[in-house]
């Protein structure tokens, strides 16, 4: 499992950083000479991400603590999203014992806490589909960076007080696609396709188990989350691999014959990607750094 775990950060530390390059030097890289002048003389801005590691109470999660520490996986998180975006107001990044399979922005603390139980739970989740440790290691990672930059939207939403004419954790979704594969880093797709994958295992899993179609073949299934703040898993999974689809048809047309789209017209992918790029674009510009 150490193996794994090394695997796992090693994966993310290369994409973090060529990402963070792409987006930072895509944005108004014309105008960078001139602020680059006028930033000569200034002062180091502030850092106002600050990061916490707090103990694991549970011994089954001190292999997270001691490698993820290690590797300065928060801190690298921080350097990103402070590579890309100005941040002026306090945010701290937070690996913590949670009780509960979860990762989440608290806006009352303005944390982002990535919980040891998401972590095990992603382990568990794969670990016996996939027998080869680096298949292992990277489906994990990529599949941890998609769910991470889905709390780093919600993050940005409330500190950026970005506005939402939608449902908040759709526009997250989009905006962990956008920071992730709108550039079309490899690395950057890969991640968020697996995102997508992770909510089609889950959908599948739920619906294979057991105990579920005993209840099924009762005619008593429990009802899906209608009601819940998230779209289903389904819906998250189709949603993101037409944006996908979208950001690049020619070289994704093989979503398609997959059923990848379902029963959406890959025009209307297409359509959507373009608004959703441009709508995040728009929100975002004021805070994007230029390249340094
Ligand atoms: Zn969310």
């Amino acid at each position: 499992m150490k193996y794994v775990i090394g695997f796992i950060a090693l994966c993310l530390t290369g994409f973090y950083e060529s990402n963070a390059q792409v987006i930072a030097h895509s944005k108004n890289v014309s105008k960078a000479k001139n602020v680059h002048a006028k930033n000569k003389t200034a002062t180091k801005p502030k850092n106002y991400i600050k990061v916490f590691y707090e103990s694991p109470t549970d011994s089954l999660h001190s292999v997270w603590y001691e490698a993820f520490k290690e590797d300065r996986f928060l801190e690298q998180m921080a350097g990103t999203i402070n590579k890309v975006f100005k941040i002026n107001k306090p945010l701290t990044l937070s690996l913590r014992n949670c009780g509960v399979v979860n990762a989440f922005y608290n806006s009352e603390t303005k944390e982002l806490i990535l919980c040891y139980e998401m972590l095990h739970h992603l382990f568990n989740f794969y670990k016996d589909s996939i027998q080869d440790e680096n298949e292992l290691g990277t489906k994990i990672g990529n599949t941890l960076t998609f769910i991470y930059f889905h709390e780093v939207g919600h993050a940005l939403i409330d500190i950026l007080d970005v506005p939402l004419t939608g449902k908040e954790e759709d526009a997250a979704d989009y905006f962990s696609f956008y920071f992730l594969a709108s550039n079309e880093v490899t690395e950057g797709v890969q991640a968020t396709m697996e995102g997508a994958n992770f909510f089609l295992e889950n959908y599948n899993k739920m619906v294979s188990d057991t105990a579920y179609q005993r209840l099924k073949a009762e005619g008593k299934e429990p009802q899906l989350p209608f009601w819940d703040e998230h779209s289903l898993d389904m819906q998250r999974f189709y949603s993101i691999a037409s944006l996908i689809y979208g950001s690049n048809p020619e070289k994704y047309n093989h979503f398609v014959e997959l059923g990848l789209l379902g029963n959406r017209r890959p025009g209307n992918a297409i359509a959507e990607y373009k608004k959703i790029k441009k709508g995040w674009d728009k929100l975002l510009n004021p805070y994007i750094k230029f390249k340094n």
